[in-house]
């Protein structure tokens, strides 16, 4: 399937206007869809899988964003640590510390958000409150770390309502530690939605969305 233009052109005009991050999500699809929203200007791209995302870095222009949005292994940081941009899904301590110590050997700053569980469902991964607490004990140790926000998953459901005050709890908790997480820069990225549920992200605050399927059709798996 060919990459959908039209929605392209149409969803980064809206996001735009309204200061949203558009993360175009290209987990599972060639180099050639990447380069198709590349030419039109997109920078910001989003993948799930470590091996994958280290091959499309080495091929692909070398000012492309690349932002790690999966489900991240402590010893798989090192392939990703001398270039990625963002890492949206850190959910634990341990990872933290890594990516710090990452950060460290490569002579840079990491940015990343913390990822929280706001989904009811069981299988989402990320922080709960306490943890968020922990991290915010241990961030002066962490030099080659930067907290620069949130990101969180909502439920996969039908009901927007649900979907809705899952991230507006996220905001909540958001808004709560934007000035006071690091001392010297205050939080600045909510990344909250996808394909299915951007419009009700953006209403809660979103300032960061990352779109796979509407960009680039439906994935072979459902991952
Ligand atoms: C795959 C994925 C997306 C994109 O999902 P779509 O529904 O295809 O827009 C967004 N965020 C994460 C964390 C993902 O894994």
């Amino acid at each position: 399937m060919p990459v959908n233009i039209e929605a392209y052109n149409t969803i980064s005009k809206e996001f735009a206007s309204k200061n949203v991050t558009l993360v175009a999500v290209s987990k599972t699809k060639p180099n050639a869809d990447i380069e198709a929203l590349y030419a039109l200007g997109q920078k910001d791209f989003g993948e799930n899988y470590v091996q994958e995302l280290v091959d499309k870095e080495a091929t692909l222009p070398k000012d492309i964003r690349w932002h790690f949005i999966g489900h991240l292994q402590s010893n798989k940081v090192k392939y990703i640590a001398p270039f990625v941009h963002l890492i949206h899904g850190v959910d634990s301590l341990k990872l933290l510390q890594e990516i710090n110590k990452q950060g460290v050997k490569n002579n840079r700053i990491i940015n990343c958000l913390l990822q929280i569980h706001i989904a009811q469902e069981e299988t989402k991964f990320g922080l709960d409150e306490t943890e968020l607490s922990a991290v915010k004990d241990i961030i002066e140790s962490l030099t080659n770390v930067r907290i620069c926000g949130m990101m969180g998953m909502a439920s996969f459901t039908e009901d927007l309502n649900k979907v809705s005050a899952e991230f507006t709890h996220l905001k909540k908790l958001y808004d709560q530690y934007e000035q006071k997480m690091n001392n010297q820069v205050a939080l600045d990225t909510l990344s909250m939605g996808m394909s299915g549920d951007y419009p009700q992200a953006i209403k809660c605050g979103s300032n960061m969305v990352r779109i796979g399927s509407l960009l680039f059709g439906a994935r072979v798996n459902n991952s």
